[in-house]
This record gives structure tokens, C-alpha cells and sequence, in this order.
């Protein structure tokens, strides 16, 4: 099924729904994953709309011709600063060789 972890080369940062994560949005602390179900512009690297960061369901939003966005992206304002990772993903990158091939 592909895409459990890959590496975003604009954010340079690990993504994927393997990777546990903060949302993005500066005063949201849930913790989701960088799977595709929360990138904004609904595409790895967020498409051609959205900043590639990646949000919960209460920070993204669904457009009619649209892919989800974030409240930056559906205004094309600047994106969002993108967090620091998880401590659970760095402890696993530290800690386990498998994730790399
Ligand atoms: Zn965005
Ligand atoms: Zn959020």
C-alpha cells in the first residue's frame, strides 16, 4: 500500500500515515498522523493548492471544487509555520533502524 512513510522534501520532514504527528495549526495540540487523510490540498506535498502541512479535522476545510485546505491555503495566505515533530516519532527514528530501508 505505498506510503506509510515518505520525506517531504519542501518541509523536510518525514511524512506518512506511519508518522505520528502534531497539527499544524499554531494553538492545536492533537495529535493526528501525515497520512493523506490530513494534508492540506488533499495530495502528498499538498498539490497544487495547499501548503503540504498537515491539520485535524477541525483545521482543515472542504470547498465544493476544492481539495481540503487550511484556513491559510482556502484564504492563499502565507502557510502556517509547520511544528516540530512528535517526541514519539524522534524517539522511533533514534531508536529503530527498520523504518529506513
Ligand atoms: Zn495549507
Ligand atoms: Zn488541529
Amino acid at each position: 500500500m505505498g506510503w506509510s512513510i515518505g520525506y517531504d522534501s519542501n518541509w523536510r520532514r518525514d511524512v506518512g500515515y506511519g508518522v505520528p504527528a502534531y497539527c499544524d495549526h499554531p494553538t492545536c495540540k492533537k495529535v493526528i498522523d501525515r497520512g493523506l487523510a490530513y494534508v492540506c490540498g488533499g495530495e502528498p506535498y499538498g498539490g497544487d493548492r495547499g501548503c503540504g502541512l498537515y491539520f485535524c479535522e477541525a483545521h482543515l476545510t472542504w470547498g465544493v471544487r476544492l481539495p481540503q485546505l487550511c484556513e491559510k491555503c482556502r484564504k492563499r495566505q502565507r502557510p502556517f509555520k509547520p511544528k516540530p515533530e512528535h517526541p514519539r516519532w524522534i524517539k522511533h527514528k533514534l531508536t529503530d533502524e527498520s523504518w529506513a530501508e
